[in-house]
């Protein structure tokens, strides 16, 4: 592959990975803020209860004061008749005394046409005392029901509050007039404005009149209707506020009343968890506005253990497919070389039948020359007795003539004999026969082959064989190599004056050890290596071909058996080594 090529695969690698990683930490950010932010949402109603309890422990804290202070005979006594500039004044200071000591904003009666006669502010410049408040709700409410309650913008002080009353009765039930206290709360805003998060207050149609942080209220958090409008001028409720509509977005929802809203607030627009609990008490709805919070720290841990866990998964993956690839290029080499061994051993297989096949061609070839010598002097000496028994016949002398037979006889059997090994050499024997023989009948055959040159070299010949010596093998290939080594020998031996040749065999074990040990003064040491090799031979040209320990070797190691050569005193030993033979 070429090299640039590689290089822009690896850079894609690489690329692909850290996107990889880079969308790996973008999800897990994301997953931890999504956390965070559910887990913020669920903070909210707990919250949000803990601030409307603060303010209707609040509102609580007031309410059966009017209805107290109703019952006050003085009051009743003074509703009862027109009132006089000193009865008004006694009541004035009685209010501002009670007002003080329950720490509420404002006390006021009102007679039954709603004019305040008594006010605790009566010596302030805001104060109610003539001022008619019959247009209030709150008024018609205590007129009708007894009590009644209502947040409104002061008309005369212009400061927001909460109004609670309660009916002022004579004995005989008959209204006389209201008892009136006023809350304000800028207390509760003072305290609740210390957090970071944003309270509202907003009555029945959606108005916020109380507000922890500027700007939020009077804002609409729906539109109002027409009916709504002229309602509200005509309670004077919100007095001259300019009630403007907040736009919201509702982005997502996590149940009733929690939600992440996209708010155009007094400081432009801006996401808030904003949850929400209505108030029944008041017909109120408290909120509870959070910016929701960038856990900064959080997110990036989560971002970096994902890209941790992305790149520890690539390399894995890596890992494993690096080492898939090393086992497939195992394998493959390993079945290559399997395949190749096998043809090379085919091959070799192959050479050496053919080696064995012309060594034998070989053998064949000396064996024929020996023969055909070893046949012409017999034949040559079986004429001359021929033609003596002739003239003994001739003659008449029978008796000499049968004796002249026997050595006749004789020959003629050892020819018999010649021909029959020559018969059974030449002929190419099956690589896989495995007979069972004896090793020692093999040595008396291969001795009795050569018997005309040991005789003729005047061998000193002495055997030491077990009989029988089961082996498995081909017999004529056994012969051959037996052959191969004593005619070695007699080679070896041939210009010594001592020419000692000993052939064993024993057992050793489960192997049996046939030794061939002559004295024709051993092989080179530097020749000791290659004399198994093929077409290595020392032997003058015409005399030796180089095959036959070469061919020797093979046959023995392809039944199993094994062909050493050493020096020992005088000569050469070669010890051929092989199994025993089991009886089946
Ligand atoms: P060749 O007999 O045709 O030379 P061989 O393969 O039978 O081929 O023998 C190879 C060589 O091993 C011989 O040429 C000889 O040098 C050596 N050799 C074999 N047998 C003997 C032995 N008994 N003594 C000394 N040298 C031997």
């Amino acid at each position: 592959m070429p090299v640039t090529s590689r290089a822009l695969r690896l850079a894609l690698y690489c690329v692909l990975i850290l996107a990889g990683a880079a969308v790996a930490g973008g999800w897990a950010m994301r997953q931890a803020q999504e956390h965070a932010l559910e887990e913020s949402a669920r903070r909210g109603p707990e919250q949000l209860s803990l601030y409307a309890n603060s303010l209707h422990t609040l509102i609580e804290r007031y309410r059966a004061l009017p209805a107290v202070l109703a019952l006050d005979p003085e009051l009743v006594a003074a509703l009862s008749k027109p009132m006089t500039a000193q009865v008004q004044a006694a009541l004035n200071q009685k209010l501002e005394r009670i007002n003080g000591a329950a720490q509420s904003s404002t006390l006021e009666l009102l007679d039954s046409t709603g004019l305040a006669v008594a006010a605790s502010n009566w010596n302030t410049s805001n104060s109610y005392v003539g001022h008619n408040y019959g247009f209030r709700p709150y008024f018609s409410q205590t007129r009708s029901k007894g009590a009644g309650s209502f947040y409104a913008v002061g008309v005369t002080s212009g400061i927001p509050g909460y109004f609670l009353s309660s009916a002022v009765l004579d004995a005989n039930g008959q209204f006389l007039g209201a008892m009136v206290v006023k809350l304000e709360f800028p207390q509760l805003e003072r305290e609740w404005s210390q957090g970071n998060d944003t309270l509202l207050v907003s009555d029945a149609r959606g108005i916020v009149f109380i507000a922890n942080q500027p700007g939020w209220r009077y804002r609409l958090l729906r539109p109002l209707s027409d009916s709504d409008r002229s309602e509200i001028a005509t309670t004077r409720q919100y007095h001259n506020q300019p009630l403007t509509l907040m736009k919201t977005h509702t982005l997502r929802s996590f149940g009733e009343n929690s939600y992440l809203t996209r708010v155009e607030g007094p400081n432009g627009p801006a996401d808030y968890l904003w949850d929400s609990l209505p108030l029944s008490a008041e017909g109120w709805t408290l909120h509870l506005l959070r910016r929701p919070m960038a856990a900064a720290e959080d997110s990036r841990n989560a971002a970096l253990a994902a890209i941790g866990l992305w790149l520890t998964g690539v390399f894995l993956g890596l890992f494993l497919l690096q080492r898939w690839r090393l086992a497939r290029l195992r394998q493959r080499n390993r079945e290559e070389l399997e395949q190749l061994v096998e043809a090379r051993t085919r091959d070799l297989r192959t050479a050496q039948d053919g080696l064995v096949q012309s060594a034998k061609l070989a053998a064949l070839g000396q064996m024929s020359a020996a023969l055909a010598h070893e046949i012409n002097q017999p034949l040559t000496a079986q004429r001359m007795q021929l033609a003596t028994m002739r003239l003994l016949l001739d003659h008449g002398r029978i008796d000499d003539a049968y004796k002249a037979l026997v050595p006749l006889e004789q020959m003629l059997t050892r020819m018999a004999a010649l021909t029959g090994h020559l018969k059974t050499y030449a002929r190419q024997s099956p690589g896989g026969l495995r007979e069972r023989l004896d090793l020692a009948s093999v040595v008396d055959q291969a001795l009795q082959l050569l018997e005309p040159r040991l005789q003729g070299e005047a061998i000193e010949l002495s055997t030491k064989l077990v009989r029988p010596a089961w082996v498995r093998g081909d017999a004529i290939r056994l012969e051959q190599v037996l052959i191969n080594l004593l005619r070695n020998a007699l080679d070896a031996m041939q210009d010594k004056s001592r020419k000692r040749l000993e052939i064993r065999i024993e057992a050793n074990q489960q192997l049996w050890h046939l030794t061939v040990s002559d004295s024709g003064g051993g092989i080179g040491e530097e020749h000791l290596g290659k004399i198994f090799d093929p077409f290595f031979t020392t032997k003058p040209v015409g005399d030796g071909l180089g095959l036959g320990l070469a061919v020797s070797y093979a046959i023995v190691h392809e039944i199993g058996g094994r062909l050493t050569a050493c020096n020992q005193a005088d000569g050469a030993q070669f010890t051929l080594t092989l199994p025993v033979a089991q009886e089946f």
